[in-house]
């Protein structure tokens, strides 16, 4: 997209550029992308935001120059960077710098070959400049965005002139299931929360939710095929991003017996300690305040990673109005059950270990779904568990074991001549 008119703002172009001249220079670029420049995705290598409430400027250096597209969007405010993969070995504490009209931001994979940088800003914005420069004189090539505050008005007006065609995220996830000519077992969809730009929770020593949640994943689908009786497809294998609705269209369209969506929880430092794994289902009404708090904070994913919500069917309520499908709640409700009497014997349980929430992932009217809490990142003990291979593959060995519990009895009366 490049239809953006960027007016440049001088002034602020030669302070900052002129001041941060060389910085990148010394951080420099590595061998490895030198060595295959054509194969290998552009390396990010600093960053650095600057400027005040009033106008902001964020730079990315690179090590060559690569195409953009930006644009924003409302509900919440964003400024959305599209780029191709790019590896990002930005300092530690990058992501931390937040500055002027930049309250926070995120990069990562957003789908394969490309990588996507999401700002989320202190309220309206103008976009003024968004372009890479070349490398010049000892300095990098750069991503520069210059960002201008205006008020609600302007910028829902700039939104609807704007031409953005590709704007959403339209990933598939990264692995069919398997099809085999007359194989009849139930299909079992695992759900690793987040990926990519999305990182979910976060642990005391930088472990992230959508690693842990992965692993577990990858264990429990271990798991599940040494047992022969299932397939398996899993809505992400990597470190991608997937919309919401695309995990559950994933599920629907393969015609999935259950879905099992993974996560890790996170309380705040200020709401004191929780432990243990809780099972949720889809409910209108949260079960408790906790269950409403989570609910809305998995829902985040596709708004953190800069799909734009306006375009998206109504609330989790009103569709749930509509549905018919009061059997498929029943199933999970039992599903869930049998998952919280297996888990038992396994892991440490939240003292509520089975609570009901709006999750949109959980929104097939036809598929069997829950969404499992492993356990809480921001509680000691959990952490260890929650990174540790043997506490994995006994509770996922549980959560095989509830599959099985769950799903071998109704196997065995629709069956028949089912392989
Ligand atoms: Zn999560």
């Amino acid at each position: 997209m490049t239809a953006h008119a960027f007016a440049i703002t001088t002034t602020l172009a030669c302070t900052m550029l002129c001041d941060w001249a060389g910085v990148a220079a010394e951080s420099g670029m590595t061998a490895r992308a030198l060595a295959s420049p054509t194969e290998s995705p552009a390396v990010a290598t600093d960053m650095r935001v600057g400027g005040d409430d009033k106008q902001t400027r964020f730079v990315v250096d690179l090590n060559r120059k690569i195409d953009l597209a930006a644009f924003t969007l409302a509900d919440p405010f964003r400024v959305v960077v599209d780029l191709p993969q790019i590896t990002f070995k930005l300092p530690a504490k990058a992501g931390e710098q937040t500055r002027g009209l930049v309250k926070a931001f995120r990069y990562g994979l957003i789908m394969q070959g490309g990588s996507r940088i999401v700002l989320d800003t202190k309220g309206p914005v103008r976009l003024d400049k968004a372009l890479v420069l070349d490398a010049v004189e000892g300095q990098p090539a750069r991503l520069v965005l210059d960002l201008v505050a205006t008020d609600r008005a302007s910028f829902m007006r700039n939104i609807a002139l704007e031409k953005h065609p590709a704007h959403n995220v339209s990933v598939r996830p990264s692995e069919a299931p398997p099809k085999v000519d007359g194989d009849a077992r139930p299909l079992i969809v695992l759900d690793p929360g987040h990926g990519g730009i999305d990182n979910g929770t976060k642990g005391s020593g930088g472990e992230l939710e959508k690693d842990v949640v992965l692993a577990f994943a990858q264990t429990l689908r271990e798991k599940l095929e040494s047992g022969g009786k299932f397939r398996v497809a899993m809505t992400r294998s990597d470190d991608t991003f997937i919309p919401l609705a695309e995990r559950v269209r994933f599920a629907r369209t393969h015609g999935a017996a259950l879905f099992i969506s993974v996560h890790a929880d996170a309380l705040p430092r200020s709401e004191g300690q929780a432990e243990g794994a809780t099972v949720y289902t889809l409910s209108e009404n949260a079960s408790d305040a906790e269950a409403a708090r989570l609910a809305e904070a998995e829902n985040k994913a596709d708004a953190i990673a800069g799909v734009d919500l306006t375009t998206e069917p109504d609330d989790v309520a009103n569709i749930l109005v509509d549905l018919a499908q009061r059997e498929t709640k029943t199933f999970s409700m039992q599903f869930a059950r049998t998952v919280v009497g297996e888990l038992k014997t396994a892991a440490r349980l939240h003292k509520h270990p089975l609570k009901s929430a709006g999750f949109k992932v959980l929104l097939a009217p036809d598929v069997p779904s829950v969404l499992v809490e492993l356990g809480y990142m921001s509680t000691k003990d959990d952490l260890k568990q929650l990174t540790s291979a043997a506490w994995r593959a006994r509770t996922a060995q549980a959560l095989a074991q509830a599959v099985d519990t769950f799903l071998t009895p109704r196997i065995a009366g629709t069956g028949g001549g089912r392989n």
